[in-house]
């Protein structure tokens, strides 16, 4: 199924909007003006901003118009946020209703109309067994708020305190999610290992080193010796996707439900940003058929507004009235935006759209890799997609390539497996797979070391050409492409085009 995106989609990209020439100076003036305003007032914690120096001042589905006239094809979509684009149709015709209709817009966690037609919407679509159990947590509006909740709640359910959460994990800014991600040290959680092909901590990858890993954490839990005291729970996320677009395999995650249960442990699923069709089914824990505790849900969810829930089991719920307050629970205009987004995903099978596409657009970039050696692993699941940049003159250096990227190992090399790289691309295509029955990449030798300054000049590139991509992964290496799920085939094309194009310009083909 092909969703159609009038007016701004149907222009191409990266080409200046069909304004007077007037009316460019003027804005170009006022796009300059603005961004050296940006640069001298604003944080130096800023982030998005840095390498993305666009004004943007109308969009719609895919498309982002700048201030200087400039149109772009949009792949980041408010870091995974926007599910139907920018400004869909369903999505501002709920907004208008609300504002239209006299309903107050700030109402604490009251009850009202509007919530109570999104909470309906959102149970529909929740996994079954956890469906006809859930409870709903209103959150303050960000996902990092919905993460500090869970935490709390497992807390108080089990009488415990301490975590397990993965490396590379991601969660969010403030302290309990940040102390759960895999950037910060922290006593009270203990990180294991989570499961990769490509930079295997094993140097298997595969099942093979999922298996290790789910060992590794089970013994950990065991062992009265390991240092790691019984924990309130376990937080991972079905497809990492700040730490580079890493999907868990389903039988890691599988044994990940049946080790947790086992135990006694609640299992959070963070579906901050997995959640709502992007990896090919509605919620990624789907794909496995895994049931959580506890789920973290954002971003999509508000239809392009702020929104953050934690969904759990009516057993979970033991905390006291007031356990996880604050002001902005209750956004009308949010809720609206949100019930109307998750009914559209719903009703339009968008989910398997992003699950066939994003297949395909995998297949293609694999396409892409074989004329590219500094392309080290493609990988993701449905519309959450990846692309590692590496050093391919370190394959020439002794004591490169590692699956840190500090020094040589030993393995197969990557997507050796049905796993990790290959979850979502099974699909083939008339382009000529480098290698091997699984479609994975074919690449002689160990992972080379990350190149994240490559990386960075083919966001600019791809920028220059139209194309805003967002850099993540461990070492920001990694390009990763998160389109709405309503882009079409021609729109996918678009985005592939102008990859392959911007790699080029910055990093020497492969010949012969
Ligand atoms: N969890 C995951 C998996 C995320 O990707 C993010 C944001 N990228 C968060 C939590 C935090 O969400 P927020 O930025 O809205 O606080």
């Amino acid at each position: 199924m092909a969703v159609t995106e009038p007016a701004l989609a149907a222009v191409s990209a990266g080409q200046p909007a069909a304004h007077s020439s007037a009316h460019y100076a003027a804005q170009s003036g006022a796009h300059e003006g603005i961004l050296r305003r940006q640069s001298a007032r604003e944080s130096a914690a800023r982030t998005y901003a840095r390498a993305l120096p666009i004004v943007p001042v109308r969009a719609r589905g895919l498309t982002i118009e700048g201030a200087d006239g400039q149109r772009y094809l949009d792949c980041l979509s408010g870091a995974g946020t926007l599910a139907l684009g920018h400004n869909h149709p369903v999505v501002l015709e709920a907004i208008r209703n609300v504002l239209d209709s006299g309903a107050p817009l700030h109402v604490l966690d009251l009850a009202t109309p509007v919530k109570d037609a999104f909470t309906t919407e959102l149970f529909r679509t929740l996994p079954r067994g956890l469906a006809d159990r859930a409870r709903i947590q209103f959150c303050g509006p960000a996902g990092t708020d919905a993460v500090e909740a869970a935490l709390k709640l497992v807390r108080t359910a089990t009488g415990r305190d301490g975590m397990i959460a993965f490396t590379g994990a991601y969660h969010g800014m403030t302290a309990g999610a940040l102390e759960a991600s895999g950037g910060a040290p922290d006593v009270r959680v203990a990180r294991l290992p989570y499961p990769q092909d490509y930079r295997c901590p094993f140097g298997v990858g595969g099942d093979r080193g999922a298996e290790l890993s789910a060992r590794w954490t089970e013994s950990l839990l065991d062992d009265p010796k390991s240092g790691v005291p019984h924990p309130a729970g376990m937080i991972l996320e079905p497809v990492q996707g700040e730490g580079g677009v890493i999907p868990a395999p389903d039988g890691w995650l599988c044994r990940m439900r049946e080790i947790t249960a086992a135990r006694s442990i609640p299992l959070i699923a963070d579906e901050v940003q997995t959640g709502v069709g992007r990896t090919g089914t509605f919620w990624a824990v789907e794909h496995s058929g895994v049931v959580p505790d506890v789920m973290v849900l954002s971003k999509a969810i508000g239809g392009s507004l702020p929104l953050a829930v934690v969904i759990y089991r009516d057993d979970l719920d033991v905390w006291p009235p007031g356990a996880h307050a604050g002001t902005f629970r209750g956004n009308q205009l949010a809720m609206a935006a949100g019930a109307a987004t998750l009914a559209y995903v719903r009703e339009n099978g968008l989910a398997e759209r992003a699950g066939v596409l994003g297949a395909r657009m995998i297949t293609q970039l694999r396409c892409l890799a074989a004329e590219h050696p500094c392309i080290g692993d493609v990988r993701g699941r449905g519309l959450m997609i990846g692309v590692e940049l590496v050093d391919p003159a370190a394959a020439d250096r002794p004591g490169a390539g590692t699956s840190d990227g500090t020094s040589v190992g030993d393995h197969a090399p990557a997507g050796s497996t049905e796993s990790t790289g290959s979850t979502g691309s099974t699909e083939s295509t008339s382009c000529t797979q480098p290698t091997g029955s699984t479609g994975a990449l074919d690449r002689p030798t160990r992972p080379l070391p990350p190149a994240p300054e490559l990386a960075a000049a083919v966001q600019r590139e791809c920028l220059r050409r139209g194309l805003i991509v967002e850099l993540g992964g461990r070492h920001s290496s990694v390009v990763r492409l998160l389109p709405p799920l309503t882009i079409t085939d021609e729109q996918a094309t678009a985005i592939l085009d102008r990859l392959a194009d911007a790699l080029c310009a910055v990093a020497q083909p492969h010949h012969g």
